[in-house]
């Protein structure tokens, strides 16, 4: 038998996030998250199918250690990572430029590569390196694969991907619209035509991941083409701590009147914007709960945010001429009525609807709120990018006839 089981690792700069997957029934065997490393006390959660979670808080100083706690809990379960079982460990890369434009087995040159798009990712591909190299410590006989957040956007003509500034600056920085959450995208696209009954290749779909980050993007038969964030995940929609699309000139304002330094205006972009900076907070229940409390500033930064939201479902509309379906995905997406509702009022004229009784009911499952006979089906498509990196991984591995050793 070959072996049939993926390990997904998501590295960021203080956390791993990691699923062990079986590819064979897509059963989730271990889902997992190690935070604060290289804090005072780190705290690791592990749950094991069918089973009890295990918590411990303790020392983790390093990725290293913390993978190496990772597979002391996988071990627990008769799962470590020397199984013969474990056929790849699938990493999340968050910018692959427009280079990786596929899942990419890892090697030395790509590892350059993730390296060399450090001034564009400065905050996270470090993260994935750090996790990668760390794996490659633990198993080097074993296929490590790399799933990029951009690649699912690479499909984009360059009438979407290029900022319209000089041509040769914006080549020699390498500054032009990547796009992120490709994974997410990529899935809930493909996801949602499934739920139509049709091939990813006939549908053109909206879709809309509002999680703390936030993303759009449109998909024209599987492809993508266009997204709302750009060179970093700081363009398009209004998100839990990030602005979103603004006027570049605020930026020189801040530092020419405001006396704000590069470093300063980042973290107000980055941390101190969007729905967290517009009400003091990011989180959409709490502002649900401040808004039927009569909280005006609550009010506002939904109008904000919902305001944002249809202007790129109209935008979109325009990129893809024809639109089959808007899907809604992400902590938000997945969870807000009331967002999902506001966001399509008054786009009657563009075919979009939602029924509030289909749009009122929770789950776990793919499924439809528009009424019946809408023009335009409107969807609550659940993401998952663990699965879809294992897939995408154990695809790879597949089909390059790796990982077969043991038939
Ligand atoms: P990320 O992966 O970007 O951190 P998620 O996709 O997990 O984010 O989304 C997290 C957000 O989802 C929270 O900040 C919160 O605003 C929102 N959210 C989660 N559950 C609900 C809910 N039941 N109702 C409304 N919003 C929710």
């Amino acid at each position: 038998m070959s072996p049939t089981r993926v390990l997904v690792l998501n590295s960021g700069s203080s956390s791993v996030k990691y699923q062990l997957l079986d590819m064979s029934d897509g059963s989730r065997l271990a889902v997992g998250l190690v935070e604060r490393i290289g804090e005072e006390t780190s705290r690791l959660k592990h749950t094991p199918q069918g089973g009890e979670a295990r918590e411990w808080s303790g020392a983790v100083p390093d990725h290293e250690a913390a993978l190496k706690a990772v597979a002391a809990e996988l071990a627990k379960d008769g799962r470590g990572l020397d199984s013969p079982d474990l056929a790849a460990i699938g990493h999340r890369v968050v910018h692959g430029g427009k280079h990786f434009t596929e899942p990419t087995v890892i090697d030395d040159a790509v590892l350059a590569e993730i390296e060399r798009l450090i001034p564009v990712a400065p905050l996270h591909n470090p993260a994935n390196l750090t996790g990668i190299r760390t794996a490659q410590a633990l198993r080097p006989d074993l296929p490590q694969v790399a799933v990029f957040d951009t690649a699912f956007h690479t499909t984009m003509p360059e009438s979407a991907a290029r900022y319209a500034i000089d041509v040769e600056t914006a080549d020699a920085h390498r500054i032009r619209r990547y796009g992120f959450h490709g994974t997410s995208h990529a899935y809930v696209s493909r996801a949602t035509a499934k739920l139509l009954g049709k091939a990813p290749e006939d549908v053109n779909v909206i879709v809309l991941h509002l999680g703390n980050g936030a993303s759009a993007s449109a998909v024209r038969g599987g492809r993508c083409v266009d997204t709302s964030m750009g060179l970093t995940p700081l363009e398009g929609l209004v998100m839990g701590t990030r602005s979103g699309d603004m006027d570049p000139a605020v930026i020189f304002h801040l530092m020419r009147v405001g006396g704000m330094s590069a470093d300063e205006i980042d973290t107000l972009l980055n941390n101190r914007s969007g729905l967290i900076g517009l009400c003091g907070d990011n989180d959409m229940r709490e502002i649900r709960r401040r808004i039927d409390e009569g909280d005006e500033r609550a009010r506002l930064a939904f109008d904000i945010y919902i305001h944002r939201l249809k202007k790129y479902i109209g935008a979109y509309c325009a990129v893809l001429g024809r639109v089959d379906a808007v899907a809604f995905t992400a902590g938000v997406g997945e969870n807000s009525a009331p967002v999902r509702e506001a966001a399509v009022a008054g786009l009657e004229g563009l075919g979009l609807a939602v029924d509030g009784e289909l749009n009122a009911v929770r789950g776990d499952e793919a499924r439809l709120i528009s009424p019946a006979g809408a023009r335009v089906a409107v969807a609550v498509v659940p993401t998952d990018e663990e699965m879809e990196i294992a897939t995408q991984t154990y695809a790879l591995v597949g089909k390059d006839g790796m990982g077969s050793e043991g038939d």
